[in-house]
């Protein structure tokens, strides 16, 4: 049973919700169903956090969610799950559609052995239950929370509202068991870690270490677009730091290791990161092809000196560098075809940054690069590896008129 937890002891501000998802909820339970804010969401509104994304569990079937909402669609073919979109009149681009994930009530696993992978990892599990097995194959207690917008009762399965007030991460069932189930529970656990500062409860600490292999067996693709969220989630930093405390670091991925290796305060990829971390906490866009390209740029950049070695150009040993890299980061985890023509793009211009002479500067300028590569540019120049009157010479030039730009090219001489 439950913990039945009313307003007075919660007081989640209703004005942190979505009206969307309001809108989902009360729609689902005036056809007679149940429906609740789960998940993510109802931990960042007990921490009075504005939640960025609402879903919403029912013990309607995925079928019987679609006959209600007419722009809705079923994805995932592991568990349906219904996206309900809904637009707003928003100035902002990014606030002006909104999806509201609506998941039907999971049965635990059935442990038959038939669906489980020999390591432990679960393949196929869509089957429905009850709101209370749904609970508990849920990872965190903190993110196994069910709130009613209606009553405004917080059920608790799991005592997640004590560990909100302790402070602390704790996985649900045995540790050990639910990460060889999933290993992506282990990167889930430093994110969360991250990003509310909680502590890892003991025992759901100790086994990562141990387990860190595990990684290995989660398809490149899902690896990936945790990497993506350990590194947007505004706590890129102190996500990578913590991946290492907890020992996940480890040859791990091969790109982690550069990073932490170079873990002093004025690296590259530190300087990046901050940078990042940054832009998040603002509100701004961030671009991972631009992220990627600065947490490999040390390796590529020391490929690029070994292969300087033949008498190739230079520019084909760059090119023969990024090959080498992005191939032997692809064993580990994919990055996305298109982010990595952008690494391509940035890294492949860095060169010419370097050339001011002639009209060479004037093509950089109309390069649709451009401004990616001078970014770039810069944050080599701020950690020292180029001059920083070079970043200067090149923010003159792209805000001068035709004279000062030939005044500009003669200083350079
Ligand atoms: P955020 O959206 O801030 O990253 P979240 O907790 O909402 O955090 P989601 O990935 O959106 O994370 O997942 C929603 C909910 O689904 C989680 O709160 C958790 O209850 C459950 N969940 C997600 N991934 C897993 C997993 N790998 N194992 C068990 N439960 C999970
Ligand atoms: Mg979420």
């Amino acid at each position: 049973e439950p913990k039945k937890i009313p307003f007075k002891t919660h007081h989640i501000d209703q004005k942190l919700i979505s009206p969307n998802a309001m809108k989902v909820t009360q729609t689902l339970q005036q056809a007679g169903y149940k429906a609740y804010i789960v998940g993510g969401a109802v931990r960042d509104l007990l921490l009075d956090i504005k939640p960025k994304d609402f879903d919403v569990a029912t013990n309607a079937t995925p079928d019987q969610v679609q006959a209600l909402f007419k722009k809705s669609r079923a994805i995932g073919k592991r568990f349906q799950i219904i996206h309900v979109t809904f637009y707003n009149n928003s100035s902002n681009s990014r606030d002006r559609m909104e999806i509201i994930e609506v998941s039907t009530f999971r049965a635990l696993l059935v442990e038959t052995g038939k669906h489980i992978a020999n390591s432990g990892r679960v393949l196929s599990d869509n089957v429905w239950g009850s709101q209370s097995e749904d609970a508990t194959r849920r990872d965190f207690t903190i993110n196994a929370m069910y709130y009613d917008p209606s009553t405004q009762v917080v059920l608790d399965y799991h005592g997640g509202m004590a560990d909100i007030e302790a402070k602390v991460l704790r996985m649900i069932g045995d540790p050990a068991a639910r990460y060889r189930e999933d290993p992506v529970r282990m990167l889930r656990a430093v994110r969360f870690a991250a990003k509310t500062g909680f502590t890892l409860e003991q025992n759901t600490l100790a086994p990562i270490a141990q387990s860190a292999a595990l990684i290995h067996d989660v398809p490149g693709a899902r690896l990936f677009d945790e990497m993506l969220k350990l590194l947007m989630s505004g706590h890129a930093w102190s996500s990578m730091t913590k991946l290492r405390e907890v020992g996940l670091d480890q040859g791990l991925l091969p790109m982690l290791d550069v990073i932490l290796e170079q873990s002093d305060q004025t690296s590259f990829a530190k300087l990046a990161l901050d940078r990042t971390d940054e832009r998040v906490l603002q509100g701004k866009s961030i671009s991972p092809g631009f992220l990627f390209a600065a947490l490999l740029w040390h390796q590529v950049e020391q490929q690029w000196q070994r292969n300087s070695q033949s008498n190739k150009p230079s520019i084909v040993c760059l090119n023969d560098a990024i090959d080498e890299v992005l191939s032997a980061q692809r064993e580990v985890f994919a990055i996305q075809r298109r982010f990595e023509t952008d690494m391509r793009e940035i890294w492949s211009l860095q060169p010419r940054f370097e050339k001011r002479v002639g009209k060479m500067p004037y093509r950089l300028l109309e390069s649709v690069r451009f401004r990616a590569g001078y970014d770039f540019l810069c944050l080599r120049c701020q950690v020292g590896e180029l001059p920083l009157s070079l970043s200067t010479w090149w923010e003159n030039f792209q805000n001068s008129s035709p004279e000062d730009r030939e005044k500009l090219l003669i200083e350079a001489k």
